[in-house]
């Protein structure tokens, strides 16, 4: 048996393809799902549309602070673990939810496979860092989305346990954009696409008031499929009227992955915090604005795909004025191509193999 614990959005567009090519190789699989996102839009539509089980077991472990989700997380894994005992466990990304995982397995003893393994940001402020370092450590098999995250872990002792596989959300992304529906690749309109949750970008009034502001000096529509985490603390700060009344700024729900894509590639710049949204940009043609300085994603940073700034240094905000002016969308062949080929998944299930893991 092969246990999938997920909990939160980017998980559940990673988890899809992996659990195809292992249900098409007739392996035995469930999945735990912690309950960090429950909302029917941050969950179930992703379930729906991409064609996964519904979860065996939801843990309902979402809410509170890190340590208390983390905590809650934990305890109910190790009583589902215990009882189900599986061969190995597959942790996905550096949320709390993947943190827990890692643990709780490696002191059951059930090996682990962390898919999106290697990634550093090089600041343990930001609160993800220190749980893919943790997991990455705990794991078994470490599966790399490129090769700045084979070199991270190799620098970190790990390369014997690491294998270079490609981003396996560009399995996903290609899955739906490949459909018939989505093929044509029209711009009708000059739209950017924007995403915003971190909470390193949410927390403090004046972060978002400074990101409200550069919202509405951009020169385009602004389609912005708001988070539930945004749109609680736009509101408790008393902003959320003010965001309503910016003219080129649309506030929409939480948007499924079909349409997810349909928005990115039709989007001439991308402006989110998101490190999976910053990532597909490149695979959308659509160069991106990260509001964040942290080290994302360091070869489209080093082509100038992704330009990195901060919404609070006026110079800064210039500059990320000036890029966004100048961003116009990508033919698919000027696209850089740093994170595979979209067959992660089979190459996953492959070195699963190989290292007798499966
Ligand atoms: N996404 C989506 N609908 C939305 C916003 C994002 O399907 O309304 C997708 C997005 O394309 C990416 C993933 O969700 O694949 C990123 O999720 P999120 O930004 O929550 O996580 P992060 O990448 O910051 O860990």
């Amino acid at each position: 048996m092969i246990t999938h614990i997920v909990g939160n959005r980017p998980q559940f567009i990673k988890l899809a393809p992996l659990y195809h090519e292992l249900e098409r190789n007739g392996y035995e699989q469930n999945i735990i799902h912690s309950g960090q996102h429950y909302d029917e839009n941050m969950s179930d539509v992703f379930f729906e549309e991409l064609g996964i089980p519904a979860p065996a077991v939801n843990l309902l472990a979402g809410g509170g602070s890190h340590a208390q989700m983390t905590a809650r997380t934990m305890v109910g894994l190790e009583k589902e673990l215990s009882d189900q005992k599986p061969d190995l466990v597959v942790l996905y990304g550096d949320t709390n939810t993947t943190l827990a995982g890692a643990v709780t397995a490696a002191k059951l003893c059930i090996p682990i496979a962390h898919v999106e393994a290697g990634p550093r940001v090089h600041d343990k402020t930001n609160p993800e860092e220190c749980n893919r370092i943790v997991t990455d450590h705990l794991s078994d098999l470490l599966f790399s989305p490129d090769t700045v995250s084979l070199q991270n872990l190799e620098r970190e002792g790990l390369g014997a346990k690491a294998c270079m596989t490609g981003d396996i959300m560009y399995d996903t992304y290609l899955s739906i954009a490949e459909r018939p529906t989505q093929s044509q690749e029209t711009q009708s309109e000059d739209i950017i696409v924007m995403t915003w949750h971190r909470q390193e970008n949410t927390a403090d009034r004046g972060r978002m008031e400074s990101i409200l502001d550069l919202v509405g000096k951009l020169e385009s529509k602004v389609i912005c499929p708001l988070h539930p985490r945004t749109r609680k603390c736009l509101e408790n700060f008393g902003l959320l009227e003010r965001a309503k009344r910016i003219s080129n700024l649309e506030m929409i729900d939480p948007v499924g992955y079909t349409e997810m894509v349909r928005l990115m590639n039709s989007a001439r710049l991308i402006l989110t915090d998101s490190g999976g949204v910053s990532k597909e940009s490149s695979y959308a043609g659509a160069k991106c604005l990260f509001m964040l300085e942290l080290d994302v994603w360091e070869d489209l940073v080093r082509d100038h795909w992704i330009h990195k700034f901060n919404p609070e240094n006026a110079a800064s905000v210039e500059e990320a004025l000036f890029f966004a002016k100048k961003a116009q969308r990508v033919a698919l062949a000027d696209r850089p191509k740093y994170y595979g080929d979209g067959h992660a998944a089979k190459k996953m299930v492959q070195e699963l193999r190989n290292r007798n893991l499966i």
